[in-house]
């Protein structure tokens, strides 16, 4: 370990697991599940802040007990109980403090985790409200349908459908159950009009219920706001709604209009865009009321926003309200409206994903190793005299004091130079590597003098600025961006990271992590903040023989489903984490579902073991047959061969 780079400002007598918390911003997006406790370990309370503490480091360790190492997701069952019940018991708290005159009624939407564990554990939690599903699709329509328990769960079905799609949800309709579709586009109301005309659906004289999707005036701001607004993909402008409603009335009595839909985007930034998307869309709902329309439901999508930045009220990872202030707006904000233009409100629904399942799960993986660059100055001299060096030296000494820009740019010219003459003959390998080092040695003297604040950094040259990531250790995770954080690669969200043991002890490195994947953007160099940006994250060296393990968290809303496969690299082994007071350490773990082996991977692009190993055996043959190898090594390198087959993606101990 080289001790010389970028030292940390650290009171290291005054450290305390508080002061881990600080650093890594845990009070701003834990949302009272996280915390770190005394022994220095991560420690999650699934039922809230006043409830029983699991401690991360520990689950860990009983999983290795039971041969399961990082990387590792881990699901804890009783968190994602525990917001479905602040979901719903918002809303009931909104609707007696504002005395209005209905029912909330939410669905969750299975594609921002549609693993069944997650979806069946929502559903149980939310069985008291009467909790309903969200489908988007017609392998989601296929697997909510089966879930309709009781006949006043919603099933709301989003999304493009096809006429096997809209058959399936007459059919459900037919069953007795809930089942909206919501019209996205003119195409599909004649879908719906086609499908009824299929004899046996629905029921006779029964009108077959269905809502439509508004496209509102109203859009929300960040990384997620293009799906609301006039020019989102989805939803049908006013005068199309306006026309639609002609053709109903023009004697297609078998359908009955009984939902307005609208969907902002996900993690809408400010309430006040939610209450002016809110307001529209109430008021549309009222005047079509006030027409004669019997509505019923009004569903205002989801975008209710977790904070994934740490308070940082310019990222696109913050928002500006809680879950009580954003039930209380909508509550409010419908009421308003409805009381305004006389007419009874709507049964409010709404589709909230990402704030019920993000908390939920974890991932754990473990630093494999780590690189740091050498900031030491060589031995003078070392290569013998040469004018670059003398300049590189010069340069080194004028960085602990001259101008920061002035000396980079003197820096990198030197550095050019360097290289020129290297590749002309005229510098020795010695040379060339003196000159490496005082060039970082240089950069380090200066990165310590770059200032604090981002307005000031601003006003320097890009290449002076990113000089603490080009200097920062690599740490080298078992794990694949693309495969477990694809946001961050696809969009460049943020998501909180922090080691989960060892804070009782002040982090001395500054690191960026490096994936296993062959691709560049396989890294993290960017970390929560409540300012600017923050391109380096505070870690502990490694010890000899002692595991290093990185939690990320707020994992449990698109992560684990979206991911690829960039480099096969699959599915990583989950644990479910049940919290049991009577139970050493308040848990048990109840299920493992195995991560994906190498075999199943490369099923995914066609390839098979039978083939593999038949054009592996062909190989070896041929080269017993020349008497290259003996017969007994062909026999032993095929079983090596088959044996990868089992084994995990991932790199194993
Ligand atoms: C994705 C999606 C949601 C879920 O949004 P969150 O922001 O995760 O709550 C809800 N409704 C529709 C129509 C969606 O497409």
């Amino acid at each position: 370990m080289d001790e010389t780079a970028q030292p940390l400002e650290i009171d290291i007598e005054a450290w305390t697991p508080r002061a881990a918390e600080a650093l890594y911003h845990v009070p701003a997006w834990g949302a009272g599940f996280f915390h770190v406790n005394e022994a220095g370990h991560v420690a999650v309370r699934p039922l809230g802040p006043e409830g029983p503490s699991i401690d991360l480091l520990e689950v860990i360790e009983r999983l290795r007990a039971q041969h399961v190492h990082p990387p590792v997701l881990l699901r804890f069952q009783d968190l994602l109980r525990t917001r479905v019940q602040q979901l719903n018991r918002a809303f009931r708290r909104a609707i007696a403090e504002t005395g209005y005159a209905n029912t909330y009624r939410g669905v969750y939407p299975i594609k921002v985790n549609q693993l069944r564990e997650v979806v069946e554990e929502i559903l149980e939690a939310g069985a008291p409200f009467s909790f309903g599903l969200e489908c988007g699709s017609k392998s989601e329509l296929l697997a909510t349908l089966p879930y309709l328990d009781r006949d006043d769960m919603l099933l709301i079905c989003n999304g493009c459908k096809d006429r096997a799609m809209m058959q399936l949800i007459l059919a459900g309709q037919r069953l007795g159950k809930k089942v909206i579709p919501v019209i996205e586009r003119m195409a599909e109301f004649r879908l719906l009009l086609e499908a009824l005309e299929d004899r046996s659906l629905p029921q006779a004289g029964v009108p077959a219920i269905f809502g439509v999707r508004l496209r509102l005036s109203a859009t929300g701001a960040g990384l997620w706001s293009e799906s609301g607004g006039e020019t989102s993909k989805f939803g049908l402008s006013l005068s199309e709604l306006l026309g639609l409603l002609d053709r109903i009335g023009d004697g297609h009595s078998g359908v009955s209009l009984q939902l307005l839909h609208f969907h902002m985007g996900s993690q809408i930034a400010h309430l006040a865009h939610i209450r002016e998307a809110v307001t529209e869309a109430a008021r549309i709902y009222a005047r079509l009321r006030k027409r004669g329309l019997g509505i019923t439901y009004l569903d205002i999508g989801g975008g209710l926003g977790v904070t994934y930045e740490a308070g940082n009220p310019d990222a696109p990872g913050s928002i500006d309200y809680s879950l009580g202030e954003y039930a209380h707006t909508v509550v409010a904000t419908v009421q308003q409206v409805c009381e305004a233009e006389g007419v009874p409100p709507p049964v409010l629904i709404s589709e909230s994903g990402r704030a019920l399942t993000a908390y939920h799960s974890v991932f754990v993986t473990e630093v494999l190793d780590t690189r740091s660059r050498h900031y030491e100055l060589p031995a003078w001299a070392n290569g013998g005299i040469h004018p670059l060096l003398e300049e590189l030296r010069r340069l080194y000494d004028a960085a602990a004091s001259e101008p920061l820009s002035a000396t980079y740019e003197q820096l990198e010219a030197v550095r050019q130079q360097v290289n020129r003459s290297f590749r002309e003959g005229a510098l020795s390998l010695e040379q060339k590597a003196e000159a490496e080092q005082l060039y970082w040695a240089t950069c380090a003297r200066l990165c310590e003098r770059l200032p604090r604040s981002s307005e000031a950094l601003e006003t320097l040259p890009e290449n002076l600025r990113q000089l603490p990531t080009r200097l920062a250790d690599h740490y080298l995770c078992n794990f694949s961006v693309f495969r477990s954080l694809i946001d961050h690669w696809a969009i460049g969200q943020h998501f909180p990271i922090m080691p989960i043991h060892r804070l009782d002890e002040p982090p001395t490195r500054h690191g960026i992590l490096i994936d296993l994947t062959c691709d560049s953007d396989g890294q993290v160099s960017d970390f929560v903040t409540p300012v600017g940006e923050k391109h380096t994250l505070e870690l502990h060296p490694l010890r000899p023989d002692e595991p290093y393990y990185l939690g990320f968290f707020l994992m449990g809303a698109y992560q684990d489903i979206m991911g690829d496969q960039h480099n096969l690299f699959g599915r990583v082994t989950e644990a479910h984490v049940y919290l049991d007071e009577d139970e050493p350490g308040n848990f048990y773990i109840e299920l493992i579902l195995p991560g994906a082996t190498v075999e199943k991977e490369l099923a995914q692009v066609q390839y098979y073991p039978n083939d593999l190993e038949r054009r592996m055996n062909r190989l070896i043959q041929e080269k017993v047959r020349t008497g290259a190898l003996r017969p007994r090594e062909g026999v032993e390198l095929l079983e090596l061969y088959r044996r990868v087959f089992r084994t995990s993606t991932y790199l194993e101990h």
